[in-house]
């Protein structure tokens, strides 16, 4: 069974601190997971590659930074939602073929790889690893085109969902985006050569100039003739997930072209405008709920406090894939200050419910330090429905919205008033299109199909299996 990934990928070329420059980004991309991460680099003739299961911090230590060397390479960092770590699902995914060696970082979900995978099963293909980025590189390499671009233009319209790619080949790299635009992907300018990543972040740290988003569909060479972007011919209606700026991508990154602060800011903002309530003060759950109260206590004009002190020591709490350790790392996670709460009427932004455990433990923490009235503003829409391009949202029964009602669930986390920011507003708050948003954790529909997918997770569900191995 294929994993669910949001991940984060980049390459780099024409550089001769290659393997550097992408540790550097790695770090930077290290939010959009923590569970494994890898690099190869390489010159044309040799190639050296390093990954681990861990963070960044934990996996490169600087012995091992030595022995990347190259020019060029690529890199990933991995979040697996389906609870089963594996080191065998590590990427970037290297392979031989003709006696050179190939390799691909993806970031995204694939919905209709159960029956790519068994399409090739059926020819004799036989796989190493679960993930639906080893299909791809099985088509590509399937492909009876020539050059190995030919043979990724070839494949790229079979597979369907959410993908952004860089792959790794002996003349250099290559970057590709799903021609929905799912996933976030962008191009930066480095001194010397270019790179790619998911967030625009990673050129910060990096010392790269921003560029641009690759466009939907788009697949841009880079190599040693230069770069060179090759377009679709036709355009489909792009489906950009707009949860990247409610909750995933960094606050000091660009996405799809747009400021992630800039957008999250003004979510807090039109969520004040719709709710009714007030308070002494506006408190974050922080990190993903900060920018968003920002934008909330400046329009609503109340202050702003940090009420609840984060540890930075522990990761994002849905890493953990039990339920237990979840809830034991939430309470480690986050800690209300008394003194700042204690006898007030607060109002607290998140910015978004999922599950609703963590949500409901928090409010009890905050009850226990002393708030009189809580009432809760939350920055999205209240999330309905599975995601399958790669946001970890489970099946709609272990979804609170999937089950309860508003009101329901206001109960159930123990706040005296909850507000959901409208759908118009959190499409309001995006300098893009709305209609170029992926909603579908939201409303249901599902811009590209993903009917086998769901039944899969169904299947899991119903038999508490969450991954294969
Ligand atoms: P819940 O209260 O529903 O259990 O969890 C909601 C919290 O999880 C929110 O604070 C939100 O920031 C965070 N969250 C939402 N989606 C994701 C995700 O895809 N990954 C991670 N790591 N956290 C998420
Ligand atoms: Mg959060």
């Amino acid at each position: 069974m294929e994993l669910k990934e949001n991940c984060g990928i980049t390459g780099v070329y024409g550089n001769k601190k290659a393997a550097e420059i992408i540790h550097s980004a790695l770090f930077s991309l290290q939010h959009r997971g923590q569970e494994s991460c890898g690099i190869i680099t390489g010159s044309g003739k040799n190639h050296s590659s390093a990954m681990g299961m861990g963070l960044v911090s934990d996996v490169f230590k600087p012995a091992c930074m030595k022995t990347l060397r190259g020019h060029f390479g690529i890199g990933h960092v991995r979040y697996s939602t389906t609870g089963s770590s594996s080191p065998k699902n590590i990427q970037p995914f290297i392979a031989e073929y003709r006696g050179k060696t190939y390799a691909i970082s993806h970031n995204g979900n694939l919905v209709n790889s159960t029956s790519l995978r068994r399409s090739l099963e059926k020819r004799g293909s036989i796989f190493r690893t679960s993930l639906d980025t080893e299909i791809i590189m099985h088509m590509i390499m399937m492909s009876r085109k020539e050059s190995f671009i030919e043979k990724i233009l070839d494949v790229l319209p079979e597979i369907k969902g959410a993908f952004s790619l860089v792959f790794f080949s002996p003349e250099g790299i290559v970057a590709a985006k799903d021609p929905w635009s799912f996933r976030p992907l962008c191009l930066g300018k480095l001194e010397e050569g270019y790179m790619v990543a998911s967030e625009s972040c990673a050129f910060d740290f990096a010392g790269a100039s921003y560029i641009r988003e690759l466009e939907p569909g788009e697949v841009l060479v880079i190599d040693g003739k230069g770069i060179k972007s090759i377009l679709p011919e036709k355009r489909v209606r792009t489906a950009r997930c707009i949860f990247e700026f409610i909750y995933f991508a960094r606050p000091d990154s660009r996405v799809f072209g747009e400021s992630v602060y800039h957008a999250r800011k003004k979510l807090g903002e039109n969520l004040a405008k719709e709710f009714p309530h007030t308070g002494e003060m506006v408190i974050p759950i922080p990190d993903s709920g900060s920018i968003s109260a920002i934008g909330f206590s400046q329009k609503k004009g109340l202050p702003f406090e940090m009420g609840i002190v984060r540890n930075h020591y522990v990761g994002r709490t849905f890493i953990q894939p039990l339920q237990e350790s979840r809830e034991k790392s939430v309470r480690i996670k986050l800690n209300p200050i008394k003194e700042v709460i204690g006898g007030k009427d607060i109002v607290v932004i998140e910015d978004s419910i999922v599950r609703g455990t963590t949500s409901r433990m928090r409010i009890t923490d905050l009850r226990k330090s002393g708030a009189k009235k809580i009432y809760m503003g939350v920055s999205c829409p209240p999330i309905r429905h599975p995601c399958f391009y790669g946001i970890d949202f489970p099946d709609s029964r272990q979804l609170i919205a999937g089950k309860k009602s508003v009101k329901e669930i206001e109960k159930e986390i123990g706040v005296d008033g909850l507000i959901y920011l409208s759908m118009e507003s959190m499409l309001a708050s995006i300098r893009l299109p709305g209609e170029e948003f992926c909603t579908a954790c939201f409303t249901g529909e599902y811009p590209v199909p993903c009917g086998s997918q769901a039944r899969l997770k169904k299947e899991r569900f119903e038999t508490g299996r969450r991954g294969k191995e």
